[in-house]
């Protein structure tokens, strides 16, 4: 033992202090306070526990259920298995309820009610496929394929089948607007209607930027891309609703180019986008050459290796090289969302030489 009292045996680990007779107590072993659990509650304030959730006794198409007090009528549905349509519903954002293709039949309601954001009530009686409610999703249908491009919207396709849609009953396609003419109605000053043929918002792709593509003419006016770049994700509030009526569309401030606007090129928008509106250059450039083949792609999850966050890529491969990026929705670090690092700057893989030695 050394001359200053301190000195302390080495247990046989290496790793726990012993004292010797008349020495202070030692510090708590580094294992104890590593392997036994807390003798004292925390400093740290704990929540306090949740109770578990009421349940809610419901019909839905007549078959009684239980559900947590709080659910929507989406999430009550799923639980059952119902397939019920959306479109501009994410998980990861905030209902918002526009495109009214959820909708169900709610006895006592004078018109039915969105899915996606109206809570379970006790003894609330749901028709999800109702006469009415098949009308109604086949009426949105119809609407939004005799004026949109839904040709990369799987989702949108599959519901005009669904549902009997028959988009071609309003007459061909009215003409394709000039550029910036869309962008430039202002609101409140109505157009004359196209008399002998169906109102379309057809446009020219907007490519101004090395790394997404806007073609409007496939904007069914979901708002997810708004919500993505406002509270729900971004906060950046580089886009928003501009216009009213038929004139409505998504636009930057001004309508000026993505380079001049607010854009910070995280594509949270792009991710959310159910109708390929907005879209990978990388992914608009093999369509165009007719090389984009989803079939022939593997998904391959990883870690973002620019910062610390941790967030989980998606990397969709197609001929060995990396075509676009995506993170998964369920991901606790991300929900789906990404910086403009993670979502673009996968090219440096590409660019590496052979591997040496
Ligand atoms: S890329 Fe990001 S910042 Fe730019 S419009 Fe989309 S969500 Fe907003
Ligand atoms: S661009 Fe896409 S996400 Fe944005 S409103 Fe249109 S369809 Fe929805």
């Amino acid at each position: 033992m050394s001359g200053d009292g301190l000195s302390m045996d080495r247990d046989p680990a290496g790793v726990a202090n012993v004292p010797h007779a008349g020495e202070p107590p030692a510090a708590q072993p580094l294992t104890d306070i590593l392997l036994r659990p807390a003798a004292r509650p925390s400093r740290i304030p704990q929540p306090p526990a949740r109770p578990e959730p009421a349940l809610v006794e419901i019909t839905i198409d007549g078959s009684p259920v239980s559900v947590p007090a709080g659910s929507t009528i989406l999430e009550a549905c799923r639980a059952e298995g119902i397939d019920t349509p959306t479109l501009c519903y994410l998980e990861n954002l905030t209902p918002v309820n526009v495109c009214r293709v959820c909708v169900v039949e709610v006895t006592g309601s004078r018109v039915l009610v969105p899915a996606c954001s109206r809570r379970v009530e006790a003894g609330m009686e749901v028709q999800t496929d109702s006469d009415r409610v098949r009308l109604s999703r086949r009426m949105v249908m119809e609407l939004l394929g005799s004026s949109v491009d839904l040709s990369t919207a799987p989702a949108a396709a599959g519901y005009i089948e669904r549902y009997e849609a028959d988009p071609e009953r309003y007459g061909p396609p009215a003409r394709t607007a000039a550029p910036g003419e869309r962008d430039a109605h202002e609101a409140g000053h109505h157009h004359p209607p196209a008399t002998d043929a169906a109102e379309t918002v057809l446009q020219p792709v907007k490519v101004d930027n090395e790394l997404y593509i806007r073609d409007y003419s496939k904007c069914i006016l979901c708002y997810k891309c708004v919500e993505a770049c406002g509270e729900d994700a971004q906060n950046t509030f580089a886009i928003a609703v501009a216009g009213r009526g038929f004139d409505a569309r998504i636009s930057t401030e001004s309508a000026v180019p993505l380079p001049d606007s607010a854009c910070v090129y995280c594509g949270n928008c792009i991710g959310v986008c159910p109708t390929g509106a907005l879209m990978f250059k990388s992914e608009f450039e093999m369509r165009g050459a007719g090389t984009w083949d989803e079939s022939a792609q593997t998904v391959t999850e990883t870690i973002c290796p620019y910062c610390g966050v941790g967030c989980v890529l998606e990397l969709h491969v197609q001929d060995n090289t990396i075509v676009t990026v995506t993170s998964p929705l369920d991901s606790s670090v991300t929900e789906g969302h990404l910086c403009v690092k993670g979502r673009f700057g996968f090219q440096f893989v590409q660019n590496r030489g052979p591997r040496q030695g």
